[in-house]
């Protein structure tokens, strides 16, 4: 089924119901789809290259693909009615002429074709009139312009595409240690972008429907170490300024792209109350994984509504808030792990959430999530941070 051109003409009502979604990739938020596709009555047909994938488990049916093999994801397009995507490792003009042919892609390509690049993302944040970090594009490290990039060190290095869980970003002390990094990482044309001592790092989900229609979630706090993300906290303590900057950004871009779909917007907050935008991922989000407990339509149930137009689902929490802390891959044995997870289990209000993936050091194999009512809203981050330390000290031992 092709959607109307013009989304304010659809009348959903009369939309033939919509029965299978394509995602293309098969991880967990992949396998985090296809369970809310069910509970929908709606069939995920995956695309992934791996028959160990999370998704695969979950899904109706898989095509065996690489997720940037877009004849495959033609094939995905010939069994489903719309195609949502759980990674950005895509390949955007080889699926160009399949969304020319009306095949219905979740966000469309446009969209997509403005955020995969760290470098364009920027430009076009920065375009928009959102808040950044200073930032430049350099080919060679004579290209470093430094007065745009805060003025002065540290700096952040970044791959322009495929980074995940801070590989592809780097900080850089001296010229010598940008072009150290510029090296090593095979002399790629690279964003540089000033360092932020950030106080907090927050996040935005925001789902945009064919219509228009906008919905926020709650913000959130998310704490990274070593830059990958370790846990999530909902809703994030932060002044009234400060929630409506983040919903104001989230409004402004989705806006700005036409965007249908859900995206995640991580933000540096400063010392200031300034919500500056770190990045915008085009998809459902690690940062997002609590609102499967915590919210009336999580951001799952949410990408898979918009595919079928359905109706936009209530982000607002069920709850007086959330934590959800991943659990990454460690040394420990099966064993151990399978006893772990039984006692984080038994955490009052703990869902644990296993992805079944092969076991690696600092690979995300899960997830917890700790729901929380009756705690007043400035005891929530202490009384989160300290449930937290509870599972960090089960997973990873004290
Ligand atoms: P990835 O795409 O791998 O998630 P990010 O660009 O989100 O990479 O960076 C990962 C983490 O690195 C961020 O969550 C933040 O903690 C840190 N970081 C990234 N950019 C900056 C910056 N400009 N200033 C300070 N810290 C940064």
């Amino acid at each position: 089924m092709n959607f109307a051109a013009d989304p304010t003409q659809i009348n959903f009502a009369n939309q033939p119901k919509v029965e299978t979604i394509g995602a293309v990739g098969g991880g967990q938020l992949a396998w985090m789809m296809a369970i809310a596709a069910r509970s929908l009555g709606i069939s995920l047909i995956v695309q992934t290259p791996h028959e160990s994938d999370p998704a695969v488990a979950e899904a109706a049916s898989c095509v065996w693909a690489a997720v940037d093999d877009a004849m495959a994801t033609a094939t995905l397009a010939d069994q489903c009615q719309a195609i949502a995507f759980e990674n950005e490792f895509v390949d955007l003009d080889a699926l160009q002429p399949i969304a020319d042919r009306g095949v219905e892609f979740v966000p469309p390509i446009a969209s997509l074709r403005l955020l995969l690049d760290k470098y364009e993302q920027r430009c076009y944040t920065r375009d928009i009139g959102l808040p950044t970090p200073g930032f430049c594009l350099m080919e060679t490290p004579e290209d470093l312009d430094l007065a745009a990039v805060g003025g002065g060190f540290p700096v952040v290095v970044k791959a322009r595409r495929h980074g995940y869980d801070g590989q592809g970003t780097a900080i850089a002390h001296s010229r010598t240690e940008v072009a150290a990094i510029w090296e090593r990482w095979g002399r790629p044309s690279v964003e540089v972008e000033e360092f932020i001592p950030f106080t907090r790092e927050l996040a935005v989900i925001a789902a945009r429907d064919r219509r228009g229609n906008v919905e926020i979630y709650p913000i959130i706090e998310t704490q990274q170490e070593d830059r990958v993300c370790r846990r999530a906290i909902a809703p994030a303590q932060v002044s009234a300024s400060v929630e409506t900057q983040c919903q104001t950004i989230a409004r402004t871009l989705l806006t700005a792209l036409d965007a249908i779909g859900v995206f995640a917007i991580e933000l540096f907050l400063t010392a200031d109350d300034r919500v500056l935008v770190n990045e915008i991922a085009p998809r459902t989000h690690n940062s997002g994984h609590l609102t499967i407990e915590a919210s009336h339509c999580s951001q799952f149930e949410q990408i898979i509504r918009i595919a079928a137009g359905l109706p936009l689902g209530d982000p607002s929490l069920n709850c007086a808030g959330a934590l959800m802390v991943n659990l990454l891959g460690t040394t420990a044995n099966q064993q151990t792990e399978d006893r772990q997870r039984q006692q984080l289990a038994a955490i009052p209000g703990a869902t644990v959430h296993w992805y079944g993936k092969a076991s690696r050091p600092g690979r995300k194999l899960g997830h917890v999530t700790v729901t929380f009512d009756g705690v007043e809203p400035g005891d929530l981050r202490d009384r989160a941070l300290a449930v937290s330390r509870q599972i960090e000290a089960i997973w990873y031992g004290s």
